[in-house]
């Protein structure tokens, strides 16, 4: 088994139980794909190197080493799509754009496109990340060889659930083995797909072992479609039709009262924050701060690069932090911690490894980030945790290591040509324009 040795790093620990940690100037020895050694003592240092002398070492003086960045909601292979249709009112982005692009984009189109997101991300510190979009069971391979953890979401509206459930019978069989990844059924929304199909999606995730994520509570228009069609709201309608457990995300919730914050907490579903996609779509400001007061496990996203319009989560944290600040008009609302906790530890529920993943601790899956702090705007460093939430980006993530593996390294991914990349997806995306 592969061992490395992370020296003398600041250590961003975080926590799923308890107070903020301190953060220390410390070595993490992985060994596999898992941490094995915390510690700011040299003895312990030199144990691991005794132990595990053909370790590689990897110098971090003067750099922070935090848990890979989650981002539990996204559209990976909407990056094709990005900046070809802004600043539009959503039912005509989605009617005459959005729709018609990818009505005539190929299953290898949207591959490409998630390759590119991925490569975007994994460059940015994001080290696990939520999909939902079609042709998941071809993309598992583009996961696999990228080196990223990641949940894929079969997503369909109620004219392609007979299809897409097929598809994911293919992505199961394609995924078997394969630990890094994890498969979702994912309708789009309950205004797009009917209570029958929600529920069926639902019972199909449930009889395969798989997760179920949806586009839940977004814009004011989608409650009031729902209040016309169920007499009710989006969260108490998806509770009603039993819905709601651990084992499901809800992409938004940007329109919810005090009951159903409830609802969410007491039923342990995962909320995914997207802050920048509801600012730019206008759809409006989750309560976030809220959410959280009432123990809902509240997580962060970038959504689709299409309205967005990156996959950036240094921007979206800080995004988050800002939203909740004003418009609770509270500066004290989302402080730096919690926001990263939302991104790191918060995020693990999502991804089905809760306590295990978005920490470093001994036993902890091995997802792990350097940031170089010797940069203009990290200095000088008073805090860690607020230089890394307020002045961090994705640009100051050096290396990434996912599952044990160094994906990333001094910003260049292991086995990917960019520049042959950004050709092949420029011609792709001229022929689908073209086709339109
Ligand atoms: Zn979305």
């Amino acid at each position: 088994m592969e061992s490395l040795l992370l020296k003398d790093a600041l250590v961003v620990p975080m926590t799923s139980q308890g107070e903020e940690p301190q953060s220390f100037r410390g070595s993490v020895g992985v060994v596999g794909n898992r941490i094995v050694m915390v510690s700011d003592e040299a003895d312990c240092v030199a144990q691991f190197m005794a132990e595990h002398p053909t370790a590689r070492v990897v110098e971090c003086d003067g750099k922070a080493l935090l848990p890979g960045l989650i981002n539990t909601h996204c559209h990976a292979a909407m990056t094709l799509q990005r900046n070809h249709a802004d600043d539009i009112p959503l039912m005509a982005w989605l009617n005459d754009h959005i729709w018609p692009f990818e009505a005539v984009q190929t299953k290898e189109d949207i591959a490409l496109g998630m390759t590119l997101g991925i490569a975007e991300m994994l460059l940015g510190g994001i080290t696990s990340f939520v999909d939902m979009y079609f042709e998941e069971d071809f993309c598992v391979d583009v996961v696999e060889r990228m080196g990223i953890r990641a949940v894929l979401g079969c997503s369909y509206f109620d004219a392609t659930i007979d299809k897409t459930l097929l598809l994911a019978e293919r992505a199961i069989k394609a995924a078997e083995g394969k630990e890094r990844v994890r498969l979702s059924i994912a309708p789009h929304a309950p205004y797009t797909v009917s209570d029958a199909h929600l529920q069926r999606g639902k019972r199909f995730a449930e009889e395969h072992g798989l997760d179920y994520m949806v586009h839940a509570a977004e814009t004011q228009d989608e409650l009031k479609q729902v209040a016309e069609r169920y007499g009710t709201t989006p969260v108490r309608l998806m509770e009603r039709l039993g819905l709601l457990d651990k084992r499901t995300i809800l992409a938004h919730c940007v329109w919810v009262d005090d009951e159903e914050m409830e609802i969410l907490a007491r039923s342990g579903v995962t909320v995914s924050h997207n802050a920048q996609s509801n600012m730019k779509i206008s759809s409006g400001v989750s309560p976030v701060q809220q959410m959280l007061e009432k123990g809902v496990c509240v997580t962060l996203a970038t959504d689709g690069s299409s309205s967005n319009n990156d996959l950036d989560m240094w921007e979206e944290m800080r995004s988050a932090a800002l939203l909740q600040k004003v418009s609770t008009m509270n500066p004290l609302s989302l402080p730096a911690y919690e926001v990263l906790k939302m991104a790191t530890v918060n995020g693990a529920r999502a991804m089905g490894h809760e306590g295990e993943l978005g920490l470093i601790r001994v036993g902890a899956l091995a997802d792990l980030v350097v940031v170089d702090l010797q940069k203009p705007h990290l200095q000088p460093m008073h805090d860690v945790v607020s230089d890394l939430v307020y002045c961090g980006k994705a640009s100051d993530v050096e290396m990434v290591v996912v599952d044990g593996r160094v994906v990333v390294e001094k910003r260049q991914i292991k086995g990917l040509d960019l520049a042959a990349l950004y050709r092949e997806v420029q011609q792709a995306v001229k022929r689908i324009v073209e086709q339109m």
